[in-house]
């Protein structure tokens, strides 16, 4: 192993996002041709910008959600430590489990209640949270449900989007995440 630093979620980012300079660009592959843990790290920066709503993405790039910060907004709903953006430690040495899957809401909905997803493997206990599109939680709570409603202290705005995630627990305090996925209530401001 080198003892060169791995590399951020930023650069990782902005490597998927095609937004670093050539320079970093190439700097960058050098690293991820020698280090698997950063390799990893990228395909699952890949697939959670995938895993965005094609036009729901081209709707608010102009805004300023690109891929870097749908990842960043990842980290803090998986992590809730990115004061320290540097440190990208959420790795480990074996291949990860299938996390839960979200079900809805996905995309633009008419409306939005309840968060449902559905398991792979047989999970005892879930845990939900949603963000606004700056990041802020606005729910979260444990369940052993498949869903939860939200509470009335939720009021969804329209056409603005929000992020979901729900984590599944497979042993004492080990947790494996789903992907981000945005949603927007779509209609005429309330
Ligand atoms: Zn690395």
């Amino acid at each position: 192993m080198t003892d060169r630093a791995h590399l951020t979620v930023g650069q990782l980012a902005g490597y998927v996002d095609q937004t670093v300079p050539s320079t970093e660009r190439a700097a960058i592959e050098s690293h991820l041709a020698e280090c698997d843990d950063c390799r990893r790290e990228m395909i699952e920066v890949q697939r959670l910008t995938r895993s965005l709503p094609r036009r729901g993405w081209l709707k608010w790039t102009p805004l300023g959600v690109g891929a870097a910060a749908v990842v960043l907004l990842y980290l803090f709903a998986s992590r809730g430590d990115e004061s320290s953006p540097s440190v990208v430690h959420r790795r480990s040495g074996d291949a990860s489990p299938q996390g839960p899957v979200q079900l809805a809401p996905i995309g633009e909905v008419a409306r939005a209640d309840t968060l449902r997803w559905s398991s792979p493997v047989r999970l005892d206990r879930y845990r939900a949270r949603l963000l606004d599109g700056e990041g802020r939680a606005l729910f979260a709570k444990e369940t052993t449900d498949t869903f939860l409603v939200m509470p009335d202290s939720v009021v969804l705005r329209r056409n603005v989007p929000y992020y979901w995630k729900v984590e599944g627990r497979i042993g004492w305090d080990r947790w494996i995440p789903s992907p981000i996925t945005m949603f927007t209530v779509r209609g005429p401001p309330l």
